[in-house]
């Protein structure tokens, strides 16, 4: 599979994969620059729920929407509570949690369509984005694992959820495993790296020991469990960026200590006439 490559538009810089556009789908993912926010969200914070201006995060989110050719009223948000809940999203969701937190949809973590034009949308600083997209079936999703999301087994539950609810089939669906806090950064307590251990005791290689310092590495943890749901290895991409890692293009929690801005997933279905 043809890898992601970060592209710039109208001074917008994001990460995307030409080749699901090519085939139906774009995805994209923002880096810090072009906003209009001041810090310590500069510039281009598409969180609304960080303590930023409001009105300085929906004209970041205008923005970014411009450069990846869609529109506010698009956009369908939720209030990431870092659980395991998948909504499946309609034409009727247009547009929630665009300009405001409140109507954004509750209690929900990933989101699934198969409707052209709506961009599913999530929102990070160091939690893995996890896109999905079946090219045959035209289903997109999208789903936010963080260390929290990644233990309740989120992204499977969201590629199995695609499978059951609109009769996709494992070997069409294509995966993106984005930027995020990666396993030279994610330092943990024992407590954690026991509990983690012990739910993925049958995976490989996902925490290290250095120093007296366990490190997880979530990307593979993803990733492992993806292939067991039963992706193909071929159709699973993923970006070895670390969020904490690269200050000048990324935000990130744990780096920032908390008070930072948020990056944005968005992916959707093209519309073909
Ligand atoms: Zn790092």
């Amino acid at each position: 599979m043809q890898d992601w490559q970060w592209q710039q538009k109208q001074g917008i810089l994001y990460i995307t994969i030409p080749e699901w556009s090519d085939r139906g789908a774009l995805a994209a993912f923002s880096a810090r620059l072009g906003g209009v926010s001041n810090m310590p969200f500069d510039s281009l914070n598409m969180g609304l729920h960080v303590g930023d201006e409001p009105q300085h995060v929906v004209e970041n989110r205008k923005r970014f929407m411009q450069a990846t050719e869609g529109q506010l009223e698009q956009m369908v948000c939720c209030q990431q509570v870092h659980g395991d809940k998948i909504k499946l999203i309609n034409q009727s969701h247009a547009g929630l949690g665009a300009r405001e937190l409140e109507t954004a949809i509750a209690d929900t973590d990933a989101m699934i369509t198969n409707v052209p034009g709506i961009f599913l949308t999530t929102f990070y600083a160091d939690c893995i984005p996890v896109y999905f997209f079946d090219p045959v079936r035209k289903i997109v999703a999208l789903a936010h694992s963080g260390w929290k999301g990644t233990m309740l087994r989120i992204a499977e539950k969201t590629m199995l959820t695609m499978i059951t609810e609109f009769k996709c089939r494992p070997e069409d669906i294509c995966s993106f495993i984005g930027p995020g806090i990666k396993s030279c950064c994610f330092a943990i307590d024992d407590n954690l790296a026991d509990k983690a251990g012990h739910e993925f005791a049958s995976l490989s290689d996902i925490i290290r020991y250095n120093n007296d310092t366990h490190y997880w590495d979530l990307t593979a943890t993803i990733q492992q469990c993806l292939l067991k749901a039963g992706i193909e290895n071929n159709h699973l991409n993923i970006c070895r960026l670390c969020t904490c890692c690269n200050a000048d293009n990324f935000y990130s929690f744990r780096r920032d200590h908390g008070n930072t801005g948020r990056m944005g997933a968005v992916i959707t279905l093209l519309e073909r006439d």
